[in-house]
């Protein structure tokens, strides 16, 4: 509880308007007095000495907008971490490990003066696991003679050791350099994020698929040709619905008749698949007028699997009377409970009815998909949340939360650091209160635990 207090009613670290932009990640990661908070200050171009000298001062950010020669990317700060969770044994490792799930680029600082130690050491070998680019900072290197001592730290097989002084500020434009030529287009998000936003339109065969396609295309089908930058792309087809312009992934794939026989079964679920890792977010198309199958239950767990935005679409209304409508209400509930979070429309391809209700649920999911919580609400939040129902005991012992931050969107990945275990009916307790206080209505929400003894 102590440890919630602390970490409550602090500052806003996230920037939603940038968010959208899905802008690449870079950590900063080292063991504690290497100088990276001096460094991010340097980055960020502050003049003022923001770091204290005094150990246990709380740092207010974490996340921040950084900018090079008109690159932006967000930079993190795991010094700030230390602060956070002080009172509990920091252990680098872990943060390095936390690091490079968020980031894109890492930059492991070492100081030069001190040269490698164990927790280094340590840290390194987390380090070496990763799939990210590393670049390797010596700081602290205020002479020439501690440059000379620096270079014997190619030796750890990271490359060119990028040599600076925090404090003075030499070498930091060389390496933020370096910093953007490793940095990918976009963040590890599932797409790009300009142009038209994509949609895959999946279901069992004859669910109403391409009916559902023939009739929102109509006689909106946009030329490919005549939008600027984009190339033709034959499975895909542009749509302008609702004065947007959106893309249905793989529509070639609906249009196409599967043949009927065997393995037909696998590779619709392929192509399901695929289309879904194209997309950023998924129509469900159901079939009202019969009941929910193992079939579209499997369809709507690969959605889940994919991380994609959900919306549920129960086709063939005009099909249905008074009675199935109930019966359907309760397979729903039966079924689709851990999927109540999905907007639903219900309409007819044939009909037309409610086809126009589609957009406005695609813009709910996807508005939640791009949310970005505030590190400061989101502790406030759990804060409370935890102090009302706090995790069972077990054992005489009580896992508690110390401090949480949603580390990525698209969709919203929740990282909670606990003292202990955290019970699955405790997790999803937690999912569902956030739901009802943020919403998050068709996406899905990760929610990772990190444990520290
Ligand atoms: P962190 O714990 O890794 O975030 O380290 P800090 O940024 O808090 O720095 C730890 C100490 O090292 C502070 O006293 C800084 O003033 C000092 N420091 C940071 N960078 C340099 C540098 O380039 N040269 C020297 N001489 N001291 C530095
Ligand atoms: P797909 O295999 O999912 O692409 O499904 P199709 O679009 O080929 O549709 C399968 C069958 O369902 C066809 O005979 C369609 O005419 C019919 N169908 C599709 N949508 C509706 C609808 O809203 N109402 C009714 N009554 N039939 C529909």
């Amino acid at each position: 509880e102590e440890d919630l207090q602390l970490l409550q009613g602090e500052e806003d670290d996230a920037l939603p308007a940038r968010e959208r932009k899905n802008l690449p990640v870079v950590a900063v990661v080292g063991r504690p007095n290497v100088g990276k908070s001096t460094l991010v200050n340097r980055i960020l171009g502050r003049r003022e000495a923001v770091v204290e000298d005094t150990p246990g001062v709380t740092r207010d950010r974490v996340f921040y907008e950084a900018e090079w020669t008109g690159h932006d990317f967000w930079l993190v700060d795991t010094g700030g971490w230390e602060d956070r969770v002080q009172g509990i044994a920091y252990r680098v490792a872990e943060q390095a490990e936390i690091a490079i799930d968020l980031a894109d680029v890492v930059m492991f600082v070492v100081d030069a003066t001190v040269g490698i130690t164990t927790t280094d050491e340590q840290l390194l070998k987390v380090l070496r696991k990763a799939k990210r680019p590393v670049l390797l900072v010596a700081n602290k290197v205020d002479d020439a003679r501690t440059e000379m001592e620096a270079a014997a730290l190619w030796n750890l097989g990271l490359g060119q050791p990028h040599v600076v002084s925090a404090t003075h500020g030499r070498g930091s434009g060389d390496l933020l350099d370096a910093v953007v030529a490793a940095l990918p287009a976009e963040g590890r998000g599932a797409a790009p994020d300009s142009g038209p936003r994509r949609v895959a339109l999946v279901g069992r065969p004859n669910v109403g698929k391409s009916s559902l396609l023939n009739k929102l295309a109509g006689e909106n089908r946009v030329v490919v040709d005549d939008l600027a930058g984009t190339t033709r792309d034959p499975v895909d087809e542009k749509i302008e619905l609702g004065g947007e312009v959106w893309t249905f992934v793989d529509t070639a794939g609906i249009r196409r008749r599967i043949l009927q026989t065997q393995g037909a079964d696998f590779y619709a679920s392929l192509r399901t698949r695929s289309a879904l890792d194209r997309a950023e977010v998924a129509v469900v198309l159901l079939e009202a007028s019969e009941p929910i199958s193992t079939q579209d239950l499997k369809i709507i767990d690969m959605v889940l699997e994919s991380g994609r935005a959900l919306v549920l679409a129960f086709n063939k209304w005009d099909l249905i009377d008074e009675e199935r409508r109930h019966q359907l209400e309760r397979e729903i509930e039966k079924d689709l409970g851990h999927v109540a979070w999905a907007p639903r429309v219900n309409l007819s391809a044939r009909t037309g009815r409610h086809t126009d209700k589609l957009v406005p649920a695609l813009k709910i999911a996807l508005e939640s998909w791009d949310t970005r919580i505030p590190t400061s609400r989101l502790n406030a939040f759990l804060g409370t949340l935890v102090a009302a129902h706090p995790h069972p005991l077990r054992g005489g012992k009580q896992s508690r939360i110390l401090f949480a931050t949603q580390a990525r969107t698209r969709p919203p990945r929740i990282v909670i650091f606990a003292s202990g275990f955290l019970e699955h009916g405790y997790r999803r307790f937690i999912e569902r209160r956030l739901r009802e206080d943020f919403g998050f209505e068709g996406s899905p929400i990760e929610i990772g635990v990190r444990i520290r003894e």
